[in-house]
């Protein structure tokens, strides 16, 4: 696996970050007012705002999630022609045939994640994202988890995640390209691993580097062929499975692209 963060990044080689480190809240989301995309407006909380009440509306009511979902410029994530349909509950094409997740399904899966063990202190410790896309939702996982690492096996995509991503500064993502299936082990153990790509089984690297009261949230093919949002915690190194609503997420492929 190639490394190619645009961010500084410690691994591999320099420490590793302990699972809960120093309470050091990590840079703001808003990127400078000059790279506003033409054709939102100057100013987009409003509308934001309106996108985060529609999801407290659905029932997250985690308000760590709530606060990252209005603090993260989705707008910023989607080609200029969508970015009227940026605030939309919707996925959205971002290139080579993949989707940015609906706004809601990134809210639940992520306080799904949140509501782990691992999570009971506020922030989650490192964070483990499969399919960084565009980078929106490894972005909203940056304002709730001191580490993330996100991994892409499109090379086109992972090099779009970090023009999105270059001006929110966010030195808490690191940006990883290759095949998510195999985990990252140079940054477990993970309190929280996340997948926006659903395959038939949960990869057992995914369990393997998932430390002890975290979680993993994914969607996964069900025997009848439609995928459903699985939750896996690991508790005094066992694994106990939920299976929870129905979602459709592109497929978790293997190999690199
Ligand atoms: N979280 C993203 C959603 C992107 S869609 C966002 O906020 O935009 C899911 C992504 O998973 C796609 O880009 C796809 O290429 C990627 N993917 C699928 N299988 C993968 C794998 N094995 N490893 C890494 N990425 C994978």
């Amino acid at each position: 696996m190639t490394r190619r963060p645009g961010f500084p990044a410690r691994l591999p080689g320099g420490p590793v970050p302990p699972a809960q480190p120093a309470r050091k809240a990590p840079a703001a989301v808003a990127a400078p007012r000059a790279a506003v995309p033409s054709g939102l407006g100057l100013d987009s909380h409003a509308v934001r705002a309106r996108m985060v009440e529609k999801i407290a509306a659905q029932g997250v009511a985690d308000a760590r999630v709530l606060a990252a979902m209005n603090a993260v410029e989705r707008h910023r994530f989607v080609d200029s022609a969508l970015v009227n349909q940026a605030y939309e509950d919707t996925s959205l094409p971002i290139g080579l045939g993949q989707t940015i997740s609906k706004p809601s399904v990134v809210a639940r899966m992520i306080e799904l994640l949140l509501a782990a063990p691992a999570g009971a202190g506020g922030r989650l410790g490192r964070v483990l994202e499969v399919g960084t896309g565009c980078g929106y939702q490894a972005a909203v996982l940056s304002q709730v988890a001191f580490e993330v690492y996100t991994i892409e096996r499109l090379r086109g995509l992972h090099e779009r995640a970090r023009e999105n991503l270059r001006p929110f500064r966010l030195r808490n993502v690191h940006l990883l390209f290759g095949d998510g299936m195999a985990g990252f082990a140079q940054g477990a153990p993970y309190a929280g691993i996340i997948a926006a790509a659903g395959g038939e089984a949960v990869p057992p690297a995914w369990t393997d580097q998932l430390a002890d009261g975290g979680r993993i949230v994914a969607p996964m093919v069900m025997p009848q062929g439609r995928q459903a949002l699985v939750v896996i915690e690991k508790s005094a190194g066992r694994l106990a499975r939920t299976i929870l609503e129905g979602v459709h997420f592109v497929p978790l492929k293997s190999g690199i692209a």
